[in-house]
């Protein structure tokens, strides 16, 4: 029997990714956010789940250690997308890739007098190419979480970060002044393993597409 790995994060991906696999007809047996294995059996003996970083989907998929994957579109941009095929736009996990900056900083007048802007963030490919489409010169510091802080302690001038209720920017004194793009998760699947294993993953795509359309 052909085996399935489908690469899954903890928390809201999974969260919002449980009821899509259910439609497809797959249950895990152990919840992740509980339990401390990493490999997940399901009902179906010839699927299992491994659960990794968000960031390390894209990764686990294009090098077919996991056939299928779900991956958010910021993700999805760092990454490249090499050797992976997006076939279907999950419409969960959705949120807004935003510039923010604190209250105080006119944002509109940097940019149209032309300042050179310190930009923190961890989606550096993503950034880069928001402000070179704007014409506008950064220097990207690269940081891991809690972006929110670094304008506030003078690491930068604004941020490039995702935010859904904006709360925590208000937390924190800052506000969203350019939207970049909308986010949401997408289903990737190994372009080898769709064409070796097609006949198991074709229904499982199919059965996503009618849970999404629903
Ligand atoms: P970690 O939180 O462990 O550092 P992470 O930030 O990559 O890792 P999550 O916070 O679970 O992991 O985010 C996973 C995906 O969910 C992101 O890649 C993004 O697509 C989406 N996401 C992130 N923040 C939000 C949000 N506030 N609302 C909705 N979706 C979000
Ligand atoms: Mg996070």
């Amino acid at each position: 029997m052909t085996d399935i790995t489908i690469a899954l994060s903890k928390g809201r991906i999974f969260d919002d990714t449980a009821p899509l696999l259910e439609a497809a007809g797959i249950v895990s047996r152990d919840n992740p956010e509980s339990s401390r294995k990493l490999i997940l059996l399901t009902n179906r003996a010839n699927v299992r789940l491994v659960i990794v970083r968000a960031s390390d989907v894209p990764t686990y998929v294009q090098y077919g250690a996991a056939d299928l994957g779900i991956a958010g579109k910021d993700v999805l941009l760092e990454h490249g997308g090499n050797g992976l095929y997006q076939p279907l736009d999950l419409n969960i996990a959705r949120c807004r890739m935003m510039v923010a900056a604190p209250e105080g900083f006119d944002y509109d007048s940097a940019v149209r007098q032309g300042a050179r802007l310190r930009i923190a963030t961890k989606y550096l490919q993503t950034t880069r190419e928001h402000f070179a489409d704007k014409g506008v010169h950064v220097d990207l510091i690269k940081l891991y979480g809690s972006m929110e802080l670094a304008p506030l302690v003078g690491l930068a001038d604004a941020i490039v970060d995702l935010v859904s209720t904006g709360s925590t920017l208000k937390a924190n004194n800052l506000r969203a002044v350019e939207e970049i793009m909308p986010i949401s998760s997408r289903l990737i699947v190994n372009q080898a393993a769709l064409k070796l294993k097609r006949a198991t993953i074709v229904p499982i795509l199919n059965a996503f597409s009618r849970a999404v359309n629903n």
